[in-house]
Formats: C-alpha cells, structure tokens, sequence
C-alpha cells in the first residue's frame, strides 16, 4: 500500500502523545501513538479539560449520577459541575475536526474514556456500571462513522489491526468524496474493498453488493452515506482466522491454472498453518502475493485485503 503524501488524521487525547496535560501535571504517553504511528499519521492533540479552562494541575473530576446520563462534578468541589462544558466542546471539536481519519482516546477519563468508565453514586460510593466520557461521548455522536478506539485496547493486536485498517479505509473515502461521489466511483470504492469485507462480515459482504447491485437511478450522492456508514459497521467486527482463511482460499482460487501442482499444496499447506496458528497471516499472504506478482490478475492487484494498511507496520505479523 502506498502511503498517500498528505498523512491521514488523527485525532488523539494528548496525553497519550506525552503532553504534561493531565490533573496532576503528567502525561500517559502511548508509544504508539507518540512514536509507532507518527511515521503514518498527522496527529492532532487535543485536552477537553484544558481547553475548557481547568488549568494543570487541577482538582480531579469524576462521573456521578445515571451511567446513561452522568454528570463530570469535582472530587473535591462539588459544586463544580463541568458536564455541560465539556458536552459543547465534543460538539465544537466534532464540527472543526471535519477532516480526521480516526480517534484514539484516553481509557478510563470521565471526559476522553469511550465505554466502562467509573461512575459514582452522590453519597461517592461507586456504581457497578460504568459510563462513557462526556466529551468523548458528544463528539462520537456527531461522527458515527469515524474509527475510535481506547489506547489500552491497541495493545491487543486483533483490535489495532482492525482500528488502522478502518482509519485507511476512512482515508481512501474522503479522498473518493473529494473527487465527487459518482456511480463509477463508489461500484469501484466497493470492488477493492470486496474481500476486505468478506475477512470482516461474510453477511453485510452480501447485502452492500446487494445494495449497490440494485442502485438502479438512485443518486449516488444520496447511496454513498448509507453505503458507507454501514460498510464502517461491518468492518467493526473483526475478522477472524476462519474468515481470513476462506478469503485466502477465494484468493488462491484465481491461481488455480496459474501454479504448478507442487506450488498449490504449498499455498493450501500454509493457508492450513495459519488456520490451526502456527503461523500468522503474513506468511500466507506474502506467499499469495509472490505468487499474484509472476501471475498477475487485475481484480487482485487492486483488492485492499492484500494491503490494508502500510506493510511497514507489520500489523498482520502478530495476528
Ligand atoms: S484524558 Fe483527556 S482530559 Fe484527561 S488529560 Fe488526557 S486528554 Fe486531557
């Protein structure tokens, strides 16, 4: 995959990037996301807290009240409710970062945590359930669409693999937009992405084909939300070694009268390796990809499932 010049966009809780922002004067540095990814993507730093004047260091603040409607309130001050002034400055980021890929946010912050985040009673006793960060949360429910995810769950290789390849394929989007939304535009957007969606969600794979098969005279302009919005959701799920297996064998068919009979024992021996784990996605993918560069096939050569994301970052090494 070539790297476009411009970098995609992310937007980030910046004391993830090592920004001295947080109440106590510190940081949470990522080192994914303040070194691995910075190869890769525009950065864009952003402290609710800060922004809306709570100064470093600060009073803590923390969720109180409904899980589904908290409140963030001072641990200390308790008259100190900021809930409304973080909601309207989700609202505000949402509208100026128009331009972003992605968004990764600090876990566990009543202002940046996504899901799960402590909730406590009025008398301080803590709740059994938790809540979503005020900001986070305005800001997510005016992009629907746009990837996000916690720093914490990139650790897991499965959740980071997916976060970047729904953040690239968010990319190559806005760059379809830009070039204006036509019939043509978004059968071929859907072509490149058709294995892709196979490995993530084998049913919307069916029914986004289904839907762009019976476009008939509807506006693409009119089409292309709804197919994107849904075709984000399906990506959200991630693939697993049984679906990225069948898309491999799929992938292995358009060889079939291309390679040697001792060459198609080897692909099904290492498509077998990976299926059972001995072996990660790379291995049978970089010897597909061998194989498709002596024999090359145009609906092939142009599948995003064959590199979603740039192979410097070794995402499908440890999967
Ligand atoms: S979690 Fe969010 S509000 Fe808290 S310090 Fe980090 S960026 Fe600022």
């Amino acid at each position: 995959m070539l790297v476009p010049a411009a970098k995609p966009k992310i937007a980030v809780s910046a004391c993830l990037m090592g920004a001295e922002v947080r109440y106590n004067g510190g940081h949470k540095a990522s080192r994914l996301c303040s070194r691995i990814l910075t190869d890769y993507f525009d950065f864009v730093p952003v402290c609710p807290e800060v922004a809306i004047g709570l100064g470093i260091p600060r009073e803590p603040i923390r969720l109180v009240g409904d899980p589904n409607q908290p409140e963030a309130v001072g641990t200390v001050d308790r008259q100190l409710n900021v809930t409304r002034l973080l909601a309207e400055y989700g609202q505000q980021m949402a509208a100026e970062l128009g331009d972003i890929c992605g968004y990764i946010f600090m876990q566990r912050s009543p202002s940046c945590g996504m899901e799960r985040v402590k909730v406590y009673h009025a008398n301080g006793a803590p709740q059994d359930s938790g809540g979503q960060g005020i900001y986070a949360r305005a800001f997510c429910a005016l992009h629907p669409d746009l990837p996000v995810e916690e720093d914490g769950r990139l650790n897991d290789p499965v959740l980071r693999e997916n976060f970047l390849t729904r953040v690239f394929a968010y990319s190559a989007w806005q760059h379809l937009l830009k070039e204006g939304l036509s019939r043509r535009g978004l059968t071929d957007f859907h072509s490149r992405y058709k294995y892709l969606l196979m490995a993530h969600n084998p049913v919307q794979y069916k029914i986004l084909g289904n839907l762009l098969g019976n476009m008939g005279h509807t506006d693409p302009r009119e089409l292309g939300p709804r197919y994107f919005s849904e075709l984000m959701a399906a990506l959200k799920k991630c693939a697993t070694r049984r679906t990225h297996t069948n898309v491999l064998q799929h992938l292995s068919g358009y060889l079939k009268q291309a390679i040697s009979a001792e060459d198609k024992q080897e692909v099904q021996h290492v498509i077998g390796q990976y299926r059972h784990g001995i072996v990660p996605l790379v291995v049978p993918l970089t010897l597909l990809k061998h194989h498709f560069r002596q024999h090359p096939d145009p609906y092939i050569a142009q599948q995003v499932y064959l590199q979603p994301h740039p192979e410097n970052l070794s995402l499908r090494n440890t999967i």
